[in-house]
Order: C-alpha cells, then sequence, then structure tokens
C-alpha cells in the first residue's frame, strides 16, 4: 500500500468524542456552565494559543507542565506561541489587557476549553483534554474562597459524583510563611537524601515542595515524616485559612485536611484544594484549584488575587461511569445526557417523506426535537431507526394517514398508538 493509502489516524493521545457518548459529555459541560452562571461567573473565551512567555512567566518555569509538557511552535512569523496546557493564566491576562480590574471586583469568569499537554497517555490522561473552571478575581476575602470551592462541589455532586475534598493552605513567599518553610523543607530532604528517588534529588532546590507529590515509593516513606507546611504559615495565612474552613463548615462542604497537598503549577498561594476520587486509580484526581494571589503581578498587571479551580471532564466522565458500574446502576442520578429526538416519522413513499420533512421541520422550529428516514428504507428498518433515535414516539405517515390529513403516532415505551390529526401533532406530543 502507497504511504498516502495508509488510513490517518487520530495523534496519540487524543480522543474522538462520538455518540452516544458526546451527548453526556455535551450535558455534562452544559451542567458545569449552568452551575457557575448560576453564582455569577460570566462566561469568558480566550486563544488556544498564547505566546509562550505567558505561560513561562505565568505558570512558572519550575513547573512540569512548563519544562516538559508545552506544544510550543514558532509561527511563520518567528513568534514562540504555545498552545494553552492551562486556562488560568491565559483568563488573568485577558482581564489585565482588558483593565476588567479597573471595573467592579471581584471579577467572575467561567470558561470550558481544550487543554493540551505532552504528557505520557494512559488511562485518563491525554494530549488534549478538556477542562471546565472558574476564575474570582480582585478580592482575597475568604467568603471568595469558599464560594470558589462549594460551587465546584456542588457541580461535581450535580453530576452525580461523590469526589472527597481535599483542603489545605500553602502560605505566601514569606520569610516568615513559605519561603522559611521552604527552607526547612530543602533541609529536611537534603539530610534524606540518599534515602530518596534520584529523580526527586534533582527538585531538591527548584521546587522542593513538589517533592509531596513524588509517585516513587521510596521517596512517599520519606516524605510522610516531613514537616508541613501548616505548622509553619504566618499569622496572617493561618487566619485567612481558618476563616475559609469556618465558611465551608457553614455552607455544609465536607473537607478533609491535607497538609501534603501541593499544586502542580508554581502560582498557588494560601488556599489549595483537589477534589479525588480513589476509584479513578492513579490518575485520582478529578481537578482543583487554589488561590493565586501573585499571578498578576507575575504577567506585568497591578496587584489582583484570585482563586480559582479546572476540572477535568474526561476524568469526571471516566469516574461516573466507573462508579456507576460499580454500583450496578446505568443512569447518572444528576444528569441524563441523550438525544434531544423526541418524534421520529417513519414514512413510506416519495410523497410521505416529504410531508414527513415539512412536519418535523415545523416540531423542530416549535422547540420539538424531531427526525426522520432519508435512506427510504422498508418500514421495518424506520422502525428500527425510530427506536434507535432515541425518540418518545414514532409518528407514522402512510397512504392511508397521507389522504386523511393524519399520522399513527406510537408511543414507543408502552407501544400503544393512535391515529391523530396532522393540525393536533405538535400539541399531542407536547401534552405526553
Ligand atoms: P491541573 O491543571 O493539572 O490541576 O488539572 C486539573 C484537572 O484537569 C485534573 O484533575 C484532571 O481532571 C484534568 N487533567 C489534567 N491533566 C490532564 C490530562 N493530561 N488528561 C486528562 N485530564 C487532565
Amino acid at each position: 500500500m502507497s504511504a498516502d493509502r495508509v488510513p490517518v489516524r487520530a495523534p496519540k493521545g487524543t480522543n474522538d468524542i462520538l455518540p452516544p457518548g458526546s451527548f453526556r459529555w455535551q450535558e455534562l459541560v452544559r451542567l458545569a456552565q449552568d452551575s457557575f452562571e448560576r453564582a455569577g461567573y460570566a462566561p469568558v473565551e480566550t486563544p488556544t494559543f498564547e505566546d509562550t512567555a505567558l505561560f513561562e512567566r505565568g505558570v512558572g518555569e519550575t513547573s512540569e507542565v512548563v519544562t516538559k509538557q508545552m506544544y510550543t511552535f514558532e509561527d511563520l512569523g518567528g513568534r514562540s506561541l504555545t498552545l494553552r496546557p492551562e486556562g488560568t493564566a491565559g483568563v488573568v491576562r485577558a482581564v489585565i489587557e482588558h483593565s476588567l480590574d479597573r471595573g467592579p471586583l471581584p471579577i467572575k469568569l467561567n470558561y470550558a476549553s481544550w487543554m493540551f499537554r505532552q504528557e505520557r497517555p494512559q488511562k485518563g490522561r491525554y494530549r488534549q483534554f478538556f477542562q471546565v473552571g472558574i476564575e474570582a478575581m480582585g478580592t482575597d476575602h475568604p467568603t471568595i474562597d469558599a464560594e470558589v470551592i462549594q460551587v465546584g462541589d456542588s457541580f461535581l455532586r450535580a453530576a452525580g459524583a461523590t469526589p472527597t475534598l481535599l483542603l489545605n493552605s500553602i502560605g505566601h513567599l514569606a520569610d516568615d510563611c513559605r519561603t522559611g518553610y521552604n527552607r526547612t523543607l530543602v533541609g529536611f530532604l537534603r539530610d534524606h537524601e540518599d534515602e530518596l528517588a534520584p529523580e526527586d534529588v534533582k527538585r531538591i532546590d527548584t521546587n522542593p515542595m513538589r517533592t509531596f507529590d513524588s509517585k516513587e515509593e521510596k521517596t512517599i516513606v520519606v516524605m510522610a515524616s516531613a514537616p508541613v507546611i501548616t505548622d509553619h504559615l504566618c499569622d496572617a495565612c493561618t487566619e485567612h485559612f481558618a476563616q475559609v474552613k469556618g465558611y465551608l463548615d457553614d455552607l455544609g462542604v465536607i473537607y478533609t485536611l491535607e497538609p501534603r497537598l501541593v499544586r502542580g503549577l508554581d502560582y498557588y498561594t494560601r488556599t489549595a484544594f483537589e477534589f479525588v476520587w480513589s476509584g479513578l486509580g492513579s490518575q485520582n484526581a478529578m481537578g482543583g484549584g487554589g488561590r493565586y494571589d501573585g499571578l498578576a503581578e507575575m504577567l506585568g498587571g497591578n496587584p489582583l488575587p484570585g482563586i480559582g479551580f479546572a476540572l477535568g471532564v474526561d476524568r469526571i466522565l471516566l469516574a461516573l461511569n466507573e462508579e456507576h458500574s460499580s454500583r450496578g446502576t446505568r443512569e447518572q442520578e444528576g444528569f441524563q445526557g441523550g438525544p434531544k429526538v423526541e418524534v421520529y416519522f417513519v414514512a413510506i413513499g416519495d410523497e410521505a417523506a416529504g410531508e414527513a420533512l415539512r412536519l418535523a421541520t415545523r416540531l423542530r422550529l416549535s422547540g420539538i426535537g424531531a427526525d426522520l428516514d432519508h435512506a427510504r428504507r422498508g418500514m421495518k428498518g424506520q422502525m428500527k431507526d425510530a427506536a434507535r433515535s432515541g425518540a418518545k414516539y414514532a409518528a407514522i405517515l402512510g397512504d392511508e394517514e397521507l389522504a386523511a390529513g393524519q399520522v399513527t403516532l406510537r408511543d414507543l415505551t408502552t407501544g400503544e398508538q393512535e391515529r391523530i390529526s396532522i393540525t393536533d401533532l405538535e400539541a399531542r406530543v407536547r401534552t405526553g
């Protein structure tokens, strides 16, 4: 076979989202956007690619996402561009660029976007993946931390997931807070250097807190007795964290304190959280977020404290599927996500096919999902298509019906059917 006849396949680490799964996928994204918008987070869209410097400065040059995983390329004008590996840096850039920070605060935004990271693909870890997220910028009052976390938690629960919420505060960069703690941690890691995995030794000076994220067994054992940040927070960060916990308690949001939780990206300060589900195996995080009070300045803007989260849609769907198959239930409680066709027209003959197209169009324009046969299949084949479409009704148009200006409306769940006038069809379907 010549090279141009070899079938082209999707790039490694990418997925096609096909029906029927694509319905659930879309529905989950819509549920996220609705939940976020109901809490006042307006939609925002930013470019899929950005100046590479945005992520180097914003996400941080010591984070793995920047050093190893970015899709960076030069365009024809010689600019270095990068497919976004995460959503926050682009949103904060847009806020600064368009001076939204000079308007009413906080600025509350939500996004639903593809992200790109060159990772080693495995279950739940892809090179192109979809995140939904929110960002709240312009205040560091702990009520907003609690709001952001509650909005994420309630969306996941509305989707039918039962995540565990891990919560921590990682302080801020000051000698009496995280900077001082980092020195203590580096001392501890140096003292245990020969017990750590070689990969983790390399990171001691550049990003010591990431050692808590190591998947290496040897390192995990050492880190169990490492000093933790929450014992080294300054008074202001301790107080901030206490208030965040207090508000979450008020809201009935259940969390587990995890002093070893550090987030992968460099810009985080104070509140850090993650939603995990043990059934996902090694890729157990559905999403997470935290406060990023210094990010706007890193990007050249005025000080603008912020907090947000990103949740992985691919991962949430995996979790839902596994959680429900282990419970033996087929449908999720929270959202259905299925075809939107209510009436499927079964038409015998050309004249009936034309009438079916007219009637289906009329129903669609009035807001009722409708579909029809376009392949001139026989009655049996069309009835099968009707069942496959997920429609509640088959509307059958044969010679007799046509002559009488009627359709035979068959309820596909009960099998009951009745002849009704074409003019009554819409009202009949609406009343159910
Ligand atoms: P992060 O920005 O790394 O904190 O990721 C937030 C969430 O996005 C994770 O918890 C996952 O649900 C999802 N996510 C991150 N990276 C990937 C990936 N490579 N493939 C699929 N989902 C991902």
